[in-house]
């Protein structure tokens, strides 16, 4: 464990208990993937919530991080993350929609290095400290508009979309590597979107649709 984990671990309703049950939770659920629990359990959600919400950091729910914006439900998180690090371990994971960086943190303890992109200043700096707090050091976040991906960093094994667009963006399929995995929630209603896993081989995409979720919308700037 990174020490910067220890400082953090928490009292009463952001206690290690408290983490442990939302674990328990979140097996019975039907998440099975040991690393994954693993780093949900040592990751102190509360550190990337307002103090005010701290107590309710480990209900299984989405909870409002400012600027309208809100840190993804922690079942919606783990299968995510569990669908990206199946088989080998990615080694560089893009994301889109720091938010808080509290996925960003779950995917740094899971892959060599994640790059993520946030269109929010104060939410990217935000999700900074906060990564820092915990040591994470092999996380690049930027300010921007997601939509193009990164391409000076492609291609990534992993890309993990965390607000819907209508569509998937083209380039972030060009942005995979070779057997790489994209998880992006897809639709066009506000508050349901499909959950989708596409996997590459080659110019092959084969598309799974995972489950029904709820998103923010990722947002298209204008150019
Ligand atoms: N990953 C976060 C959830 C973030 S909510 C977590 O762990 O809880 C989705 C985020 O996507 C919001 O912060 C929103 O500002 C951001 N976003 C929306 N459209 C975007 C775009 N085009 N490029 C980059 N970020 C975007």
């Amino acid at each position: 464990m990174k020490n910067g984990f220890d400082k953090h671990r928490g009292i009463g309703m952001t206690s290690q208990r408290t983490r442990d049950r939302m674990v328990v939770r979140l097996q019975e659920e039907g998440i099975r993937d040991q690393r994954v629990l693993a780093a949900i359990s040592r990751t102190p959600r509360h550190l990337f919530v307002d103090e005010a919400l701290a107590t309710r950091a480990y209900e299984d729910t989405a909870l409002p991080i400012g600027f309208g914006q809100t840190i993804s439900q922690p079942y919606v998180v783990a299968r995510m993350t569990e669908v990206v690090v199946t088989g080998p371990p990615p080694k560089k994971v893009l994301e889109l929609g720091t938010g808080c960086g509290y996925q960003t943190a779950i995917l740094a303890q899971l892959a060599e290095q994640v790059f993520s992109i946030e269109r929010i200043g104060e939410l990217s700096r935000r999700a900074n400290e906060a990564l820092r707090e915990l040591n994470l050091s092999n996380v690049v976040l930027r300010v921007g508009d997601g939509w193009q991906g990164w391409p000076e960093q492609a291609p990534f094994d992993a890309i993990v979309v965390t607000a819907a667009p209508e569509k998937v963006p083209p380039a972030l399929l060009e942005q995979l590597a070779e057997g790489g995995r994209l998880v992006i929630p897809v639709g066009e209603e506000q508050d349901r979107q499909r959950l989708l896993h596409i996997t590459r081989s080659g110019n092959d995409f084969e598309e799974e649709m995972l489950d029904w979720v709820s998103f923010v919308p990722l947002v298209k700037e204008s150019r």
